[in-house]
């Protein structure tokens, strides 16, 4: 196996740790290994990888996909990756910040998108929320993440991981947790336990609704004031009192409950029904 020294790379080139950049680099075979295959790359996809860093993960994407795309932020490690990685020449680099991206003019023309990334921790929600929603062609994300995040994200009904994050996931995709990985994986140590978990988008989002606006809006205030009813909590939608109340009704849905007892389908439902009685 080829082993890559990820601590011998950043002294070679003098590297120094951005710490508000997330740079948490891996220097575990095994993890990247575990990361590879969980992502099931083969020589068919076009991968994206967001941060590569010294570009120990960038170099097994290359061996295994057809080609890779890596963003990367920091422009102390264009010339890095530039030399480490001038024998492939299925790389392409791209200088952003992966919140500004346009994910489809990379992969306009390709057939077999995936992304696979260690994202840096302090944007990893919003770039979550940006791959989901953007509109994009991804297959499947395999992302390490917190470990408290991994777990928002797979959270089922009535437990305290269970929110606003869980419902937006499973709203697109099937979850599976590939992996644990401790801090001793990382060069600088992070302060969190980590997990790497694949995100498979589904063919369609898990539950039809009239209105994903709508719907997202009342995950959001039912989660907000976790600790209120829903009936307290979707006040703010400014609904007459009876309006809202012929909501629950014809959905089905006692309005003492709160939401984090409630299923994806329910919250459908329900913003269905109020939907329809905005609509009438
Ligand atoms: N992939 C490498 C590895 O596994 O060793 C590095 C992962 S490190 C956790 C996160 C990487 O994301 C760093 O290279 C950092 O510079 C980069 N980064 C941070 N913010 C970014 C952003 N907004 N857009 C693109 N890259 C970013």
């Amino acid at each position: 196996m080829e082993i890559i020294n990820t601590k011998e790379i950043v002294k070679k080139y003098g590297f120094k740790f951005t710490k508000s950049l997330g740079q948490n680099f891996l220097m575990d075979n095994e993890v990247l290994k575990d990361i590879v295959e969980g992502a099931e790359v083969s020589k068919e996809d076009f991968v994206i990888e967001i941060g590569p860093g010294v570009g120990t993960l960038t170099r097994k994407l290359l061996n295994a996909a057809k080609s890779v795309c890596a963003i990367e932020l920091d422009s102390d490690l264009l010339p890095i990756l530039e030399q480490e990685l001038k024998d492939y020449d299925n790389f392409m680099l791209v200088h952003k910040d992966a919140l500004k991206v346009d994910f489809n003019e990379i992969t306009a023309r390709e057939k077999s998108v995936k992304l696979v990334a260690n994202l840096p921790y302090y944007v990893t929600t919003p770039i979550i929320s940006k791959l989901l929603t953007g509109g994009y062609v991804f297959k499947s994300l395999t992302i390490m993440i917190q470990k408290e995040v991994a777990e928002r994200i797979a959270a089922k009904p009535n437990c305290k991981e269970y929110g606003a994050l869980s419902l937006l996931v499973q709203y697109y995709c099937d979850t599976k947790i590939i992996r644990k990985v401790s801090p001793e994986s990382f060069i600088p140590r992070p302060k969190v336990e980590s997990i790497v978990i694949r995100l498979d988008r589904l063919s369609e989002p898990r539950v039809k609704v009239k209105s994903e606006k709508l719907f997202f809006t009342i995950i959001r205030n039912a989660f907000n004031m976790r600790r209120k009813t829903l009936w307290n909590a979707l006040k703010q939608l400014k609904l007459s009192k009876e309006n809202l109340e012929n909501a629950f009704l014809a959905a089905e849905i006692d309005p003492k409950r709160r939401g984090e007892t409630l299923s994806i389908e329910e919250f459908g439902k329900l913003s269905d029904n109020i939907y329809d009685i905005i609509n009438q």
